[in-house]
């Protein structure tokens, strides 16, 4: 009342701008109006936490590979935990030779839509002497329609993408 402009939402540019839909003069024909069928681009930012890891990908971004240490009973983690899974007290963080070995392997042949166009690949369990688990990469620079049981002991290297993803894929490794 005391405003006495009329309201009026402004126009927008964004989303759907469809002109000239047509519509009956009849309203009886609508039931047989053909569906509208939109397409339109969709987008969404996605946010989240690495919380307490985000030092593991901090390693990898400058190119340094990034275990853990169990304070109480020392045991130690080539992929991280912050608490330990035998006796649930905190680990520390310790730096792991960029040397390992391949503990076991598998050709895969089929992947996720992230890995479509490096399909073949080769996944690797890394080890490290004295730590206790073992690290999940791929492995590059090997023949991935020859496959060898000697791949397994063999030295690799870790290798880091110049470009951080801040992803576990930051890292491969290749024979050392
Ligand atoms: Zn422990």
């Amino acid at each position: 009342m005391a405003d006495e402009k009329p309201a009026k939402l402004p126009e927008s540019v964004e989303g759907k701008v469809l002109f000239n839909v047509p519509f009956p003069a009849d309203l009886r024909q609508l039931k047989s109006m053909s569906p509208i069928v939109v397409m339109q681009p969709y987008r969404i930012d996605y946010i989240h936490s690495y919380g307490q890891d985000s030092p593991f990908f901090a390693g990898l971004a400058n190119g340094r590979l990034l275990g853990t240490r169990c304070g109480a009973c020392a045991y130690s983690y080539g992929t991280p935990r912050l608490h330990c899974m035998r006796c649930g007290a905190e680990c520390e963080w310790i730096e792991l030779p960029l040397e390992g070995s391949v503990h076991t392997f598998t050709v895969c042949h089929f992947g996720g839509e992230q890995f479509l166009k490096e399909t073949p690949f080769v996944l690797i369990l890394v080890e490290w002497p004295g730590v206790a688990t073992l690290f999940l990469s791929r492995l590059a620079g090997v023949d991935c329609a020859r496959p060898s049981l000697d791949w397994v002991g063999m030295k690799v290297r870790a290798r880091f993408r110049r470009l951080s993803r801040f992803d576990p894929t930051d890292v491969y490794f290749v024979p050392a």
